[in-house]
């Protein structure tokens, strides 16, 4: 399974949403193929739906959140997404269920997306490390929510000042899953994603990773899945797509 190649991920696109748990999730993996998405010209925003305020022991949550979203603001600027919405559910303590699904729909719904991104939600990265609660909580409420969003009597109560249900979201893309099946090379936007990354400065201050080298780190992670793609780097994702009889 480790070695099976990945298949490249289609780009005939043109908007794409990505909605995860916390600032820092998409930096860990994926700003590297937003990079070189923004870089094709196509449109792609940011949901985070906590500001991972409880991220750091020495900051309280009220600070940390100011700190934590301007960072998240400029990481996303560097890789090119200008639009970052922050649903500021409550981080550390995220619960799958309506009222999460409900506020992603009306994400949706708003960005009008033809691709969503988030990150993995399965029980592991492959290993024995387990994942976490709000990543799981999320990716499970975002392949509903895109289900959602689509219809008319589900969350009608969010119909109105011209929102519309929007059924056009043809995949979801896990970045980081296990069950990775495809991927995209990010060789010419590795350093984007390695300075996008590195803004997330008080965070990674915080964790107390004294001799953390995000280009390091981001290498690590991309070569081996650039070589199941045949290139020297890569992002992978599982593919989960939303039509029917597919
Ligand atoms: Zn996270």
């Amino acid at each position: 399974m480790e070695t099976e190649r990945f298949e490249h991920l289609p780009e005939d696109w043109q908007r794409a949403l990505c909605v995860v748990a916390h600032p820092d999730d998409m930096e860990f993996g994926a700003a590297a193929a937003v990079a070189r998405w923004t870089g094709q010209g196509k449109d792609v925003s940011y949901c985070m739906v906590t500001s991972g305020e409880a991220g750091i022991d020495g900051l309280e949550p009220d600070e940390c959140r100011r700190v934590r979203e301007a960072e998240q603001v400029e990481s996303a600027r560097l890789v090119g997404v200008h639009v970052v919405e922050f649903l500021r559910e409550p981080d550390g303590i995220l619960e799958y269920g309506l009222p999460l699904r409900a506020a992603i729909a009306r994400a949706v719904r708003r960005a009008r997306p033809e691709i969503v991104i988030t990150g993995n939600f399965r029980d592991t990265w492959g290993g024995r490390n387990l994942n976490q609660a709000d990543h799981i909580a999320v990716g499970r409420a975002v392949v509903d929510a895109v289900r959602d969003a689509g219809n008319r009597w589900v969350f009608a109560d969010q119909l109105i000042d011209g929102l519309e249900p929007w059924g056009g979201v043809k995949a979801v893309w896990a970045f980081g899953s296990p069950l990775s099946t495809h991927a995209v090379d990010t060789t010419s936007t590795f350093e984007a994603g390695v300075a996008s990354l590195e803004a997330h400065r008080a965070y990674i201050r915080g964790l107390g990773w004294e001799s953390f080298d995000a280009g390091e780190y981001l290498e690590g992670m991309l070569r081996p899945q650039g070589r199941r793609l045949g290139v020297p780097f890569a992002a992978s994702f599982e593919v989960f797509p939303m039509g029917w009889g597919e």
